[in-house]
């Protein structure tokens, strides 16, 4: 179990500044608003790991930020949360009660080792790319970026996940990479062998973001948006089976296994993001299981 801490700077600042202004008499009742204040209005499910992935569940009439920034929440209260690979310290919650209260909530981050795997034979192209294909590059990432960019507020997400396909994990979330032996940003998502043909399906429901035949590094690639920023990205396809715009449920075929972009056999690559963060499609299958 993680211990969770949770501080009331707010309501402390307010105690002492009271305290040293001679409001002595303050002091019972101060210290009964802290101890109600400890109480936290969120109910959490997931994991704080690096990777991890949250949904969170606020009561009626609080509202929750980070940053500086109103986090988007359900009607019912509900909002996702993400902890990329290198997170660290503790993520820290502003939340602000029906009452005008203010509590500051700070959740430990838990550390992972992630492996260092070496991948020799991959095209060598695709590891010292060739200056002319830099632009193409530059334009991949960019048509990807804007395929997640929108966060809206469908809430398939809610209904839990499943395996894209079955077949034996060959990469994971996090681990390091050296290409050919040259070192590379590390690897985001989990990887499955499976052979070129094998139908993928989809994890969740959600809107089909982005589907494309030919990007540089990961040559066939599918993004399906479940909602509040959240989507699932499947790299290296040789086929895709949904269009642009169009709605998948969950379980419904999407895609087929391919070794295309930069890979040395055929596997199906599934990352997740919460917005601009990473997060590890396997912590997120283990936390939210399809009912
Ligand atoms: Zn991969």
């Amino acid at each position: 179990m993680i211990s969770i801490k949770r501080t009331v700077n707010r309501s402390i600042d307010l105690f002492h500044k009271l305290a040293s202004v001679g409001v002595f008499v303050a002091v019972s009742f101060f210290s009964a608003s802290i101890f109600a204040a400890t109480e936290s209005a969120i109910v959490w499910q997931g994991s704080w790991q690096q990777g991890g992935l949250l949904l969170g569940q606020i009561k009626p009439d609080y509202h929750i930020s980070v940053a500086g920034e109103p986090i988007k929440t359900t009607a019912d209260g509900r909002f996702l949360f993400g902890l990329g690979r290198n997170a660290q310290g503790s993520s820290t919650f502003l939340v602000s009660g029906p009452n005008g209260t203010v509590v500051e909530e700070h959740y430990p981050v838990v550390t992972r080792d992630f492996k260092i795997q070496r991948i020799e034979g991959v095209p060598q192209s695709t590891v010292t790319p060739p200056a002319e294909q830099l632009q193409r590059i530059k334009s991949d990432s960019a048509l990807v970026r804007e395929a997640r960019r929108e966060v809206t507020d469908k809430t398939d997400f809610i209904e839990g996940f499943v395996k894209p396909l079955q077949g034996p994990k060959t990469g994971v979330y996090g681990s390091q990479r050296f290409y050919n032996g040259v070192p590379k940003s590390p690897h985001y998502g989990v990887d499955y062998a499976a052979p070129t043909g094998t139908e993928v399906k989809a994890p969740a429901a959600g809107i089909v973001r982005l589907a494309h035949r030919d990007l540089f590094y990961s040559g066939g690639t599918l993004i399906i948006d479940h909602g509040h920023g959240l989507s699932s990205s499947f790299l290296h396809l040789s086929d895709i089976l949904v269009t642009e715009g169009s709605r998948v449920e969950r379980g419904d075929a999407i895609a087929k296994v391919g070794a295309t972009g930069r890979a040395t056999g055929p596997h199906l690559d599934w990352r997740m993001n919460w917005r601009n963060v990473r997060v590890d499609p396997e912590l997120v299958l283990q936390a939210f299981p399809a009912q």
